[in-house]
């Protein structure tokens, strides 16, 4: 039984098939799991009077959420490698903000994506994770924080909804108010624009997290130029799924749009952009690109990325400069999967 990839209610039938017993048990033991991290069930009152049963439970779950065998900080923020049980790595991101800590999860080692300005998508996709790999991710930021963990966004290495089953259901384990309770709109996928993805997400609805989406282009000629999927994808057929996507009233759709110096940080790039998002309910965090490996593109300077959230503002659109984060350790966006750099 990998707990790591059940919610309560797929362990809650677990138990009854393999021991024939009810949510008593399992409610007890799910809960001493996600609130503690530990197994030891023979500890616990309700297992008092069934000790045996305590025992086979124990020895019969797995955790296979990889191993945490690295850290590195910038400040307060904290990059956290993990080591899967095939030996491949994945990297994510504590961010602490006010009021909030953000974990930036992976869902894939590598990607297929491509995206020119992006490390991860520069490694190609080696494998999906599965959902308790997702979940572990959560788990060993819990344990390293010494809180739990509030906000989840799905911004590290891969495309979510390039293995959408394994993180929906990471995300029903994240949301499970038996386990880790952390609410849906607090977790965000983002996708770099995968239809069948954002149609798929919107079939979920109400019972869903929030939708993010990574443009950074206001045409199409630009946009395929530093994101290969829009080729197959258009900005058009894009903004159409957006626009189709169901939101509740305090929903926004979260755009990403990396800045990049001489290439998409032009003023007529922030009026075409808040020409393309005027249909659509959107909030847009832009992010000073961070160098990758190559060094092909040039990061602008913080008054560009200020300049550029004013004329975004100026259009009517909701806009705000994320600050760039945790550089020095290779954990901003965009950085994830460089280890040759880090000398790691
Ligand atoms: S930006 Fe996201 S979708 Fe694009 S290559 Fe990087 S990880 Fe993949």
């Amino acid at each position: 039984m990998n707990i790591l990839e059940l919610t309560f209610a797929d362990f809650e039938k677990q138990i009854k098939a393999r021991y024939g017993r009810g949510s008593f048990h399992a409610s007890a033991a799910y809960k001493h799991f996600y609130r503690t991290g530990r197994t030891d069930f023979s500890a616990l009152p309700e297992f008092q009077a069934s000790p045996g049963l305590a025992q086979a439970m124990e020895a019969d779950l797995v955790i296979a959420a990889g191993k945490v065998h690295e850290q590195h900080r910038e400040d307060d923020v904290i990059k956290f490698v993990t080591r899967l049980s095939d030996g491949l790595e994945i990297e994510s991101v504590i961010i602490p903000m006010t009021g909030r800590t953000t974990l930036c999860v992976s869902c894939q080692v590598g990607c297929r994506m491509g995206c020119r300005f992006c490390e991860t998508g520069k490694m190609g996709l080696i494998r999906n994770l599965t959902a308790s790999e997702i979940v572990g991710q959560v788990i060993a930021a819990r344990n390293e924080q010494g809180r739990d963990i509030r906000n989840v966004v799905f911004m590290g290495m891969g495309e979510a909804f390039d293995n959408f089953d394994a993180v929906i259901q990471a995300v029903r384990v994240m949301n499970d108010p038996r386990g880790l309770n952390i609410a849906y709109r607090y977790i965000t996928l983002s996708t770099a624009g995968l239809m069948d993805g954002i149609e798929k997400l919107a079939a979920l609805h109400p019972l869903r997290p929030n939708l993010g989406v990574s443009l950074n282009a206001s045409s199409d000629a630009l946009r395929s130029k530093l994101m290969p999927i829009n080729e197959k994808h258009s900005m058009q057929r894009l903004r159409a799924g957006l626009m189709a996507f169901p939101l509740k009233k305090y929903e926004k759709i979260m755009i990403t749009y990396v800045l990049i110096e001489g290439c998409n940080n032009q003023p007529e790039h922030a009026r075409e952009l808040a020409e393309y998002l005027a249909p659509i309910r959107a909030e847009v965090n832009v992010i000073a690109y961070n160098p990758v490996s190559e060094r092909d593109f040039l990061p602008p300077d913080e008054a560009a990325v200020e300049r550029f959230c004013e004329l975004l503002a100026s259009e009517g659109v909701i806009a705000r400069k994320r600050p760039a984060r945790g550089r020095t350790i290779l954990g901003a966006c965009g950085q994830l999967g460089n280890r040759h750099l880090t000398g790691c």
